[in-house]
């Protein structure tokens, strides 16, 4: 283990340089913080998991703090606008539509596949000052002081370095670790489902529209992507996945076709599959002594409403938005006071909390097949367009525009 010094002295260690961990990193950058970012698997965009070939629906807010970092020209640049949402249950009347023009706004959202935003958040990381990429690495042990974080980190061959800072992020993942040596549990509900995610060629253009279908064995998604392509999220029962996976592309082709019916014509030209176990998990807090969670370290969403992270990014912009004021503010330039830590998770309990119940209802609601549910979900349906507060409300919170806003979300930089 190597001693300490001012080499290893930080004001803040991130823990995961996932999709939300780099978010984090660069939208820190303008405060001229000595940053460390600690991150498990080695720095090429195509090993690293959390960006791989699932497409990501970023919502409005999501663009705004993208605009805000100056990042957004790059992205929006390898991006399929959304502008409107179609939304139908198989075997049942009625559908809902929400629309772009409607909401007032250019586009809903924007569809970039993570490995093509891991490229650019990456190379944009590789012009910041002032960061430290440690890697491959892991978080391996904690010491969470009233004063000071310690943060042992283990490499492959066994050597270990010790790092200290005023704030540790845990941004790892769902199956976080340093949540669990911060001493925060997390609740967790398997949903006994996968998400099947892959490419395909529908014979019609999809026109900038996405479609959410909920089918008996859960919901399915297809999303605009570049080439004319589609992407498609297709839960299936947990028991199915490995048959589906299994199928050759033409099989497979045929029982998505049978799912999703003729709307987009026939599909053809499969790419390749991949599968994500699904399940909802919560921390049962947000921080504890000079440590705090986010992204998907602290809450892991059903994608049925393609929010994970950008609720994830919701809570970059709140904890910068925090570190940011604490100076002024709290008279301390201190990012892991325990004023700071408090104001940011009064401030991410509620947005996260709605958006966990949304979600889950979601999932719960359409999943169903006893009676009564089936029953309020042609209401619900139904429902869903003919009153507007309603659809509203939803297309707002697809957009990550309800509740107080912080300013990276608002679009506006931190300095
Ligand atoms: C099929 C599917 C579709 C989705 N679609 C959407 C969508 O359309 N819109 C949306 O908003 N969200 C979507 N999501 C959710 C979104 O992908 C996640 O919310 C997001 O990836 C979370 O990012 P994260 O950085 O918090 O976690 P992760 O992506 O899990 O990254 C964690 C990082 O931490 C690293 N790590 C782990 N342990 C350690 C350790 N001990 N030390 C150091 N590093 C460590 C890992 O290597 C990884 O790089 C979808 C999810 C799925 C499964």
């Amino acid at each position: 283990m190597s001693a300490g010094g001012r080499d290893n002295d930080y004001d803040i260690v991130i823990a995961g340089g996932g999709m939300i961990g780099t978010s984090l990193t660069l939208a820190l950058a303008p405060l001229g913080l000595r940053v460390a970012v600690v991150e498990a698997t080695a720095r090429k965009a195509l090993e690293q998991p959390s960006f791989d070939d699932r497409s990501t629906a970023l919502s409005r807010s999501t663009q705004r703090m993208f605009e805000a970092m100056g990042l957004w020209d790059e992205i929006v640049a390898a991006s399929t606008p959304i502008r409107s949402i179609h939304v139908s249950d198989q075997g049942r009347f009625g559908f809902s539509h929400i629309d772009a023009e409607e909401q007032g706004v250019e586009a809903l959202g924007y569809v970039v596949i993570n490995r093509v935003l891991g490229s650019v958040l990456q190379s944009a990381m590789n012009e910041c000052e002032g960061i430290q990429v440690v890697c491959p690495a892991r978080v391996v042990g904690v010491d969470l002081a009233p004063e000071r974080a310690t943060v042992v980190v283990g490499f492959d061959k066994g050597e270990q370095r010790t790092l200290s800072c005023d704030l540790l992020v845990a941004a790892d993942g769902a199956n976080s670790a340093v949540r669990e040596m911060m001493g925060i549990s997390a609740q967790k509900t398997q949903y006994g489902q996968r998400a099947v995610i892959g490419n395909l060629l529908p014979e019609k253009n999809l026109q900038h529209r996405a479609f959410e279908r909920f089918t008996a064995q859960g919901p399915l998604a297809m999303l605009p992507v570049a080439d004319d392509r589609a992407g498609f999220i297709w839960v299936v029962a947990e028991r199915e996945a490995e048959r589906v996976l299994a199928l050759d592309d033409d099989a497979f082709l045929g029982e998505l076709q049978e799912e999703f019916g003729y709307r987009l014509g026939a599909f053809s030209h499969a790419g390749k599959r991949a599968s994500y176990p699904l399940t909802l998990s919560k921390a049962v807090r947000l921080t504890a002594a000079r440590s705090v969670l986010i992204g998907n370290a602290a809450h892991g969403l059903h994608p049925v409403s393609a929010q994970g992270f950008n609720l994830g990014m919701r809570d970059v912009a709140a904890l910068c938005d925090c570190i940011a004021d604490s100076g002024a503010e709290l008279n301390v330039a201190d990012p892991g006071n325990e004023k700071l830590l408090a104001r940011y998770a009064d401030w991410r309990r509620s947005d996260q909390k709605k958006l966990v119940r949304f979600t889950d209802g979601l999932v719960r609601l359409f999943g169903s097949s006893r009676r009564p549910l089936r029953a309020l979900r042609n209401v619900g349906m139904l429902g869903f367009d003919l009153i507007p507060g309603v659809r509203s409300l939803f297309a707002k919170h697809t957009m990550g525009l309800a509740g107080t806003l912080p300013r990276l979300s608002r679009g506006v930089p931190l300095k």
